[in-house]
């Protein structure tokens, strides 16, 4: 595990844990501008239910502007990715 708390993994081709499953849920490997949100906002959580899609980082901002506006734990927004990759 990194010091942010993220994992990584492969020895000669580092890759983020999160960012890697993510890539097989959608069946390609990520774009730079595609990010990952861990939902419940631990980001060594790398179970599926917890990583949630954002084609654009500005949506992801946005989500979390959001929670902050409104006083919402994260954990209480997530939408399940498919609609996220299907909507952003
Ligand atoms: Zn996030």
């Amino acid at each position: 595990m990194m010091s942010n708390g993220y994992i990584e993994e492969g020895r000669v081709n580092r890759v983020l844990q999160h960012r890697r499953i993510v890539g097989e849920m959608i069946g390609r490997p990520l774009k730079k501008r595609e990010v990952v949100h861990h939902v419940d906002e631990n980001p060594s959580n790398n179970d599926r239910s917890n990583l949630q899609y954002f084609r654009h980082n500005s949506a992801h901002c946005r989500l979390h502007r959001f929670a902050d506006r409104h006083g919402i734990h994260l954990s209480f927004l997530r939408i399940p990715w498919e609609k996220i990759y299907a909507a952003t």
